[in-house]
């Protein structure tokens, strides 16, 4: 059975205001170039007679994302507790290498290698339900686990969320944590200097309370925008996280890298487990490269690394249409173009391959679609 469509707008905690939104105007150059972009470079770069062989496939890795545990009622972003410790059950099966986030982007960026099936769990926001019911749990089983925080949620003190005391505990105890924002913003909707103040007050906060600026970012909503891409940048991290699905591998782009979400409704044992065995489809060249939509519809291209067979199987759903046509324009370069434009907020197109085994290759790419 095809993975279908993956968890879409489920991951979203807070919804987007409309005052939040601004239409962000792409001239008609940027779409001719997109165009172009689309079509030329797969085709000349893989047609080539006389090419080396195609190198033996790189590591790649899996990164779970959840963000409260129990706590009913809230099914777009919670796990319910049986449904959480029957991951980690599976994840005790010695199936799967569970690493800290941080090394496995070390050896991703350095071409180390890693094993088959490497897992990082990472979860976002710091609410209190982390510390009370996944941290006892994760602890027992002896998992490393990458925790983003969004700062100001914890300098506010309110019950939801954890106190900078629990962080430190965590931070004390081996838990890696990341940056999330200072206030949970809708980065891609903000002016630069805008984000720039919220990665500033983020790691300040950080260095004051924990006396550390973290190496990973966690994009809020998984929205992101080649601005914002920038800035995180340019922040210091050495790596950054979107919501969409897929695998990591060494020749994404370490900015903006796949997580897959698990919340109530996608987060079945059976999803789990396709999920951490996801193999990447070591999509590369992707147009167009601002996860920030311009022209809308766009016209979704990537090429296919090396290596990887039977790729007339290759499928492709968008969380707004459905099964989408998949163009072929050269041997590993591929095009979706959705039939109607997104609207406004986040917009998802998942491509999967059988990999044989039961396993899938998959690429997931979020958009931010601006609305008026
Ligand atoms: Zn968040």
């Amino acid at each position: 059975m095809p993975p279908m469509q993956d968890a879409t707008s489920g991951s979203s905690h807070r919804p987007l205001p409309a005052s939040a939104r601004r239409f962000i105007p792409v001239g008609a150059a940027t779409f001719l170039a997109a165009l172009f972009l689309t079509a030329l470079p797969g085709v000349a770069a893989d047609g080539r007679p006389g090419q080396a062989k195609p190198r033996a496939l790189a590591p790649s890795a899996v990164v779970m994302m959840y963000h409260r545990f129990g706590e009913s009622g809230l099914p777009a972003t919670n796990i319910r507790i049986a449904q959480f410790e029957a991951h980690l059950k599976e994840l005790a099966t010695g199936t799967y290498d569970v690493r800290p986030l941080p090394e496995i982007v070390a050896a991703l960026k350095s071409g180390r290698t890693l094993k088959d099936r490497t897992v990082a769990l990472t979860i976002d926001d710091a609410f209190r339900s982390v510390y009370r019911e996944a941290w006892p749990r994760l602890r027992r089983a002896g998992l490393p686990f990458t925790l983003f925080v969004a700062t100001d949620a914890v300098d506010g003190g309110g019950r939801d969320f954890m106190t900078w005391d629990q962080v430190r505990e965590m931070a004390k105890a081996g838990v890696t944590i990341a940056a999330h924002s200072a206030s949970h913003a809708h980065l891609a909707t903000l002016t630069p200097e805008a984000v720039g103040r919220e990665l500033e007050t983020s790691n300040a906060r950080f260095e004051k309370e924990l006396g550390f600026r973290p190496r990973l970012f966690a994009y809020p909503y998984g929205e992101a925008s080649g601005a914002v891409i920038d800035a995180a940048r340019a922040a210091g991290y050495t790596a950054a996280f979107g919501q969409h699905s897929g695998a990591l591998h060494g020749q994404a782009d370490f900015f903006y890298l796949p997580r897959f979400a698990l919340n109530e409704r996608f987060g079945s044992l059976k999803r789990f487990r396709r999920a951490a065995n996801v193999l990447p489809l070591y999509a590369t060249d992707i147009t167009p490269r601002d996860p920030t939509l311009g022209p809308n519809p766009p016209a979704f291209g990537f090429t296919v690394g090396a290596g990887i067979r039977g790729l007339r199987a290759l499928t492709c759903y968008s969380s707004a249409h459905g099964k989408l046509k998949v163009s072929r324009l050269g041997p590993r370069r591929f095009e979706v173009r959705p039939p109607r434009p997104f609207a406004a907020g986040r917009a998802r197109i998942n491509c999967t391959l059988p990999a044989g085994g039961g396993r899938w290759r998959w690429f997931g790419y979020q958009f931010f679609v601006p609305g008026k």
